[in-house]
């Protein structure tokens, strides 16, 4: 085990879920996204599963999502029970998007059964499905399960590829997979007319802001012709996590929104036709991608415009005295080894 693999053990080892309860999902609510160029409603339901196997092994260094699972055993029953419950407030929205704080196509979160029984349910009335999963669980007789359901209406895959550098993965985040695991899962996807997001993260802990805004573009790059979205998620911090450990040691700062705005802006360039999201958990906060008091607002209200609209010409006229700060630490920052974080809050 790797010491940044046995880092991310050891934050999980006193660790006890706090709610019991396995018939309640983590949530579920409505909200706006985009299909087929289209603003639409979508309905979103997060169960709460045994947890991601990944993340009760080691884990990720910044993924604190194993707060909200079970982390023991959640039924067949106990996961039917949570369908129906948000399953209450769904209104027949046209694009549902199912997380799992984990992987949905994990036969030990979700069976294979429940799985279907879900889908098949959503298909009723729903034009585009969409979950996430690690590539490991991406295999060609599952997917093929899976459209066999209703071949006519859209699945959508999310893989947390986060960069396309092995170095960064492996030894910034403990991800566990490859570049090439992510490729060949693609693959799998794409033969099966799967559509494919990918999570691109922004701020791996140990780079600097600089060398962030270097990888999210280069990746970008490299996985502009297989993906059919990129999401961008600039890291917050998460509570137990390995990024929480070195936040609290003032050795991490989450992204400058002025950071954010540099990528987006740059990726809707160089990858024209593809649908570019940020989501941003936390922001505006010390835990989140943030700026400054005066202008969080602005540049967080702007990027989830963007995410809408796809219109660069949105992040025209943001600016702020802060700038000036955030110009310094992209300078100056890979002199310091990171050592700056103190100095520009
Ligand atoms: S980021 Fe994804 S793969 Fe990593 S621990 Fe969290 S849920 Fe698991
Ligand atoms: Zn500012």
């Amino acid at each position: 085990m790797s010491t940044l693999e046995e880092q991310c053990k050891n934050q999980k080892k006193d660790f006890t879920p706090k709610i019991k309860n396995k018939h309640k999902p983590v949530s579920y609510w409505s909200e706006k996204d985009i299909q087929n160029n289209r603003i639409v409603d979508a309905f979103v339901i997060i169960f709460r599963t045994q947890g991601c196997s990944w993340a009760l092994k080691s884990g990720c260094s910044m993924c604190g999502y194993f707060n909200d699972s079970a982390w023991s055993k959640v039924s067949d029953d106990d996961l039917l029970i949570q369908f129906q419950t948000a399953m209450e407030k769904y209104k027949n929205e046209p694009f549902v998007k199912i997380f799992t704080s984990g992987s949905f196509l994990d036969d030990i979160e979700i069976p294979k059964n429940i799985r279907k029984k879900i889908l098949s349910k959503l298909y009723e009335t729903a034009d585009k499905i969409s979950v996430e999963s690690r590539p490991e669980y991406i295999t060609d007789k599952k997917i093929k399960q899976i459209k066999e359901i209703n071949n006519s209406k859209t699945f959508e895959v999310g893989i947390g590829l986060e960069t396309a550098d092995d170095n960064i993965r492996k030894n910034c985040l403990n991800k566990g997979f490859t570049f090439n695991d992510y490729k060949k899962a693609v693959k799998i996807l794409k033969k099966q007319k799967v559509n494919i997001k990918t999570y691109v993260l922004i701020k791996p802990p140990f780079i600097t802001e600089k060398e962030s805004i270097d990888d999210a573009i280069s990746t970008v790059d490299k996985i502009k012709n297989i993906t059919d979205i990129i999401s961008f998620n600039p890291v917050n911090v998460q509570r137990n996590t390995y990024v929480s450990f070195l936040w609290n040691r003032k050795q991490y700062r989450p992204a400058w929104l002025f950071s954010v705005v540099d990528i987006l802006k740059e990726s809707k360039k160089n990858a024209k036709d593809k649908l570019i999201k940020c989501d941003i958990v936390g922001g505006g906060t010390i835990r989140g991608a943030h700026n400054c008091k005066n202008c969080d607002s602005s540049f967080l209200k702007a990027i989830s415009d963007f995410s809408l609209n796809q219109k660069t010409s949105i992040f025209k006229g943001l600016d702020c005295n802060c700038k000036e700060k955030w110009l310094d630490v992209i300078d100056i920052e890979n002199l310091g080894f990171g050592s700056l974080v103190n100095m520009y809050g």
